[in-house]
């Protein structure tokens, strides 16, 4: 079988791929979303050798599948929920997905530093059994630290008080970028990925979904896709498709999803000098706090809030700033205050909701995916986490075949299937940006032009160009959001550097010039709630 780690990159021209989406024909497979969901399931049914096509209403990953604390995990906490069987599956994940994108996720350990005598036996002896059930799949021992050895792995670690820690691994990887390599890898396979193109309605016949009405969001042009089945993956959108199937449409359906905020914040990596992520198991009110090092700063979060609204970028609330810095504030030598913030961001997890219950707290509710067929055949898929994307395309396709829905069932598992740009890395995730991110195609970027223009922030001219003919940008944000990931890591930085990068778009795709949206989207990133 090819390897899509070997094969030349395939050119993502607009123009092509729409001419592609209106020539009609029947796809055995139609996706709604580009996240880590859609995506993953588009890649497995290509590699089966279904014919396949996804749409996206905005960018790849540009709702939760960017958003993420970035850990490529096993889940401690749901060990500590018991919940055995999530633990042991996504811990096999995590291996496979460090196996198949090594340029792109990695081993990190992780450092939970003890103030009271009881801790590090306490989550020692749960990280000894998550050890235990990664077996094979383990990226390193559990290991008992005093309180030196803490230190110096935690150089800004608050020393007062402090008796020790416990070592443990996980993975991080670059979210946005992953999602690239799973469209890129979908496409070597045949696959049609379309950014930027809306599910506007459902086709039905006699009660059956037979297809979608799509329109291009850049022209405005209405299109239809044919397909025996339909797998919607709109993350925290789905009920509005369920919405306005058959049987499930109108008000009556109850929704599957109750959505959840997590805020993040960036700092500077010298707040915590280290390559080693910082776990507070249980703050003062009984919550996680991470500090993560990713691509040369720290990551502070998150928060859990239940929300209602489906905002595209929802709004931190102070309470959520408060308490990430505050908290911060506790273990840390030197206090992040307000002006230390380099980008603030929020997502929406989509979190599984149980039938018409009110949701009060969202850390309760279940982090497992669910996938839910309509009498109609619309094949809902929504839940889990990163991590777990493979696994749940797996499911989904089963689903799918047990339903009728696809031709005979076909196999083509994506276990070992490496993806665009897989190659062994010497950098770390959590160094700083650069062209190491590209794996094995770094010197097809290089051979662009303007590799030597270096514009800032680990970024170049050639990944500009890079982003627009094989990346599928096609805006400022697509390139300084997702194919860099600048506006997470420093957005005023990335805001003085908008017009230089939309000059370059504009010269390779003949997109008209706009850096507005994109400069207010990067004030309200580095702008703290009032
Ligand atoms: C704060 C936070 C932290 C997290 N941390 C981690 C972590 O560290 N590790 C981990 O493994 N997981 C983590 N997760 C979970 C993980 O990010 C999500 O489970 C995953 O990204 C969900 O992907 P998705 O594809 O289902 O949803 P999304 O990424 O939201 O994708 C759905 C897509 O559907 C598109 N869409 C919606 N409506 C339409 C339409 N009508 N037509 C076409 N397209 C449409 C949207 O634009 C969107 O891009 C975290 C999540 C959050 C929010």
């Amino acid at each position: 079988m090819s390897n899509a780690a070997e094969l030349p990159p395939a050119p993502t021209v607009r123009a092509e791929l729409i001419a592609r989406l209106a020539s009609g024909g029947r796809y055995d497979l139609a996706v709604i979303g580009g996240g880590a969901t859609g995506l993953g399931v588009a890649l497995d049914a290509a590699n089966r050798g279904l014919s396949v096509v996804l749409v996206e209403s905005h960018d790849f990953a540009k709702g939760s599948s960017s958003r993420a604390t970035k850990l490529v995990h096993g889940g401690v906490r749901y060990l500590a929920q018991g919940n055995i069987s999530l633990v042991r599956e996504a811990l096999h994940e995590r291996s496979t997905l460090l196996a198949n994108a090594p340029h792109l996720a990695q081993p990190l350990p992780f450092v939970m530093p003890s103030y009271k005598f009881w801790e590090a036996p306490f989550y020692g002896v749960g990280l000894k059994m998550y050890d235990a059930l990664a077996g094979k799949a383990g990226l390193g021992p559990t290991e008992f630290l005093n309180a030196g050895e803490t230190r110096a792995l935690l150089p800004t670690v608050r020393s007062q008080g402090l008796r020790g820690g416990v070592k443990y691994w996980d993975g991080q990887f670059d979210d946005a970028r992953l999602a690239l390599a799973l469209a890129r890898t979908a496409a070597q396979k045949g696959a049609l990925l379309v950014n930027y193109c809306a599910v506007t309605g459902l086709l039905h016949d006699c009660g059956k979904l037979v297809g979608l009405r799509v329109q291009d969001r850049e022209t405005g042009r209405h299109m239809e896709i044919r397909t025996g089945c339909v797998v919607n993956a709109a993350g925290v959108w789905v009920d509005q498709l369920r919405f306005q199937d058959g049987e499930g449409a109108g008000h009556h359906a109850s929704p599957m999803v109750a959505p959840s905020q997590g805020v993040h914040i960036v700092v500077d990596r010298d707040f915590l000098p280290t390559d080693h992520a910082m776990l507070i198991p249980r703050t003062g009110d009984g919550r996680v706090l991470f500090a993560v090092p990713w691509l040369g700063k720290t990551i502070l979060g998150t928060t859990d809030t239940p929300r209602s609204d489906l905002a595209r970028e929802p709004l931190p609330f102070r309470e959520e700033v408060d308490f990430i810095l505050n908290e911060s504030a506790l273990y840390l030598s030197r206090q992040p205050r307000a002006n230390d913030v380099r980008s603030i961001w929020v997502g929406l997890r989509p979190l599984v909701k149980p039938p018409d219950e009110a949701v009060e707290s969202t850390q309760s509710l279940s982090r497992e995916h669910t996938v839910l067929v309509s009498k109609s055949g619309l094949v809902t898929v929504t839940g889990g986490k990163w991590t777990t994307y493979r696994a749940m395309a797996e499911d989904v396709m089963d689903r799918c075949f047990s339903a009728g829905l696809l031709p005979a069932q076909r196999g083509g598992s994506t276990a070992k299937l490496r993806l665009v740009g897989a190659c062994p890395s010497h950098h770390k995730i959590s160094d700083p940006p650069g062209l190491h991110l590209y794996g094995s195609e770094s010197s097809l970027v290089q051979s662009l032009a303007g590799s030597a223009r270096h514009l800032g922030g680990g970024l170049t001219e050639a990944m500009v160009r890079f982003a627009a003919r094989y990346e599928y940008a096609r805006t400022v944000e697509d390139v300084l959001a997702r194919r860099s990931r600048l506006l997470f890591l420093n957005a005023s930085l990335a805001q003085s550097l908008a017009k230089e990068v939309d000059a370059i778009l504009r010269a390779e795709n003949g997109t008209p010039e706009n850096t507005a949206d994109f400069v207010a989207l990067c004030t309200q990133y580095h702008t703290l709630p009032g």
